[in-house]
């Protein structure tokens, strides 16, 4: 734990962490030895982790990244991170993420964006680290905490894991309680963790899922020790490569890296089959909808009253207005517009409904898939490797969202999908793979993971 505080100073330029709290980790880890030392030590005693700023953390500021929760100290704990202390965790600091989970760069952060701790090579210029979970993957990449908990609504965990050389699991939706961590899109948010290998991501994700009563789309099912998945044999694996995936103007250097992927994989006995997932297409422009739609409804809560910052006004309307107006930021604003367009009388069949009935075929796609005897399914993890900050989206929105080409499918689909390192681009960049899993069976991911990391 001192060892990761002391990182953690030495690497404020990285801006992973809005929050430390060097007293309560402290103190965390002097308990943790205490019950070491008295032979009941728990699966993750003294481990230091970092906390993506979406959780609830009790007595803790937790924001979103957002001045409209500016100040907000939660009076309970989320479900995932008190099950991490209940295995003897350790809190290090809250970590920095795109606003409200907004975002494939952490650019939209109110607290200011998050540095990749990898450049190119020979280049100083500094490179985004992904996002939304951005905070996590840059403060594990760069030794500040064990690991992280991060969201996945869209890529957020897969994404910055791809950028930063880390591993990131989003598990099937209804594996990890959503109780206590701030809601972006419900039917589509997921915990998981961000980690350095595919076995600490498989030990921090037994400890953060489970059922729970306080969220009904939690599943009651056992969880597995996924750690005994990793290094399981994956002979006789039919593994899917969906053809859908090999987009236009693809780069020769993610084209190579999802051959070698492929490669690795035969190499330990699984047989490579190509698939087809026909609505992969509309995957994106349907998530565009459904998560804003989402987010409108869920962002309605913030109205000055009940949590965090208050702007005044002459009545309650311009309070309302005032205080939305300057506690949101544009990206937030801008989903707010888009999901209460889609929801709004006369555009809510065209918009809302279809983009609900193309989620249903994008299911479909996958599950006639697994029905083939396809036990999981490996694409790229992102359309390229970082990118510099303040490089894209700018002027056109869409541009980052094409980030999520291939992450949003899994969400969308409420699948299990893997981010695993692979190799590096030609300027020295990380790059990762993805592997989508059946419903629940995250074990197979870590089983195949860790063929290819
Ligand atoms: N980049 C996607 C978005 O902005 C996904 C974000 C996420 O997964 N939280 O919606």
């Amino acid at each position: 734990t001192d060892a990761h505080l002391a990182a953690i100073e030495a690497a404020r330029v990285l801006n992973a962490y809005v929050l430390e709290t060097p007293e309560q980790a402290r103190n965390m880890a002097k308990a943790a030895d205490d019950r070491i030392a008295k032979g009941e030590a728990g699966p993750l005693e003294g481990l230091p982790l970092g906390i993506k700023d979406l959780f609830a953390t009790k007595g803790v500021r937790t924001t979103a990244c957002s001045k409209i929760l500016d100040g907000f100290t939660p009076p309970y704990e989320s479900t995932v991170t008190s099950q991490l202390w209940r295995d003897g965790a350790v809190l290090l600091g809250k970590l920095n993420n795109d606003e409200f989970a907004m975002g494939s760069s952490n650019e939209t952060s109110c607290f200011g964006p998050v540095v990749n701790p990898w450049r190119r090579d020979g280049s100083d210029t500094k490179l985004v680290p992904g996002g939304s979970s951005g905070g996590s993957a840059s403060a594990v990449a760069a030794g500040l905490c064990l690991g992280a908990t991060a969201t996945d609504t869209g890529g957020s965990i897969r994404q910055p894991a791809a950028f930063t050389g880390t591993v990131g699991i989003k598990p099937t939706y209804g594996r990890c309680s959503r109780w206590g961590i701030v809601a972006f899109a419900s039917s589509l948010d997921q915990a998981g963790p961000i980690a350095r290998t595919v076995r600490d991501s498989a030990i921090l994700l037994r400890s953060m899922a489970g059922h729970d009563p306080k969220d009904t789309t939690s599943v009651d099912r056992a969880v597995p020790d996924y750690e005994s998945a990793v290094g399981r044999s994956v002979k006789g694996m039919k593994i899917g490569i969906p053809k859908e995936y090999r987009i236009d103007g693809m780069p020769a250097e993610i084209e190579a890296l999802w051959k070698q992927g492929a490669d690795w994989l035969k190499a330990a006995g699984a047989e490579l089959v190509e698939v087809s997932l026909p609505h992969t297409k509309y995957a994106l422009p349907a998530y565009y909808i459904v998560a804003p739609a989402e987010a409108s409804s869920n962002l309605a809560r913030y109205d000055g009253v009940r949590y965090g910052a208050r702007v005044n006004g002459r009545n309650i309307t311009e309070m309302y207005e005032n205080t939305r107006a300057q506690g949101f930021g544009a990206e937030v604003r801008r989903r707010i517009m888009i999901g209460t367009y889609v929801l709004s009388a006369g555009y809510y069949d065209a918009y809302y409904l279809r983009a609900q009935k193309v989620r249903t075929l994008i299911k479909r796609d996958f599950e006639d898939c697994f029905a083939q005897g396809v036990s999981a399914i490996l694409t790229p993890a992102t359309p390229s490797a970082a990118f510099g900050i303040g490089e894209k989206g700018g002027a056109d929105p869409v541009e980052m969202y094409l980030n999520d080409i291939f992450t949003v499918t899994v969400n969308m689909a409420g699948l299990p999908g893997i981010a695993v390192p692979a190799g590096k681009d030609a300027q020295g960049l990380p790059l990762g793979l993805q592997l989508i899993g059946r419903p629940f069976d995250e074990e197979t991911l870590f089983s195949l993971g860790e063929v290819i990391e």
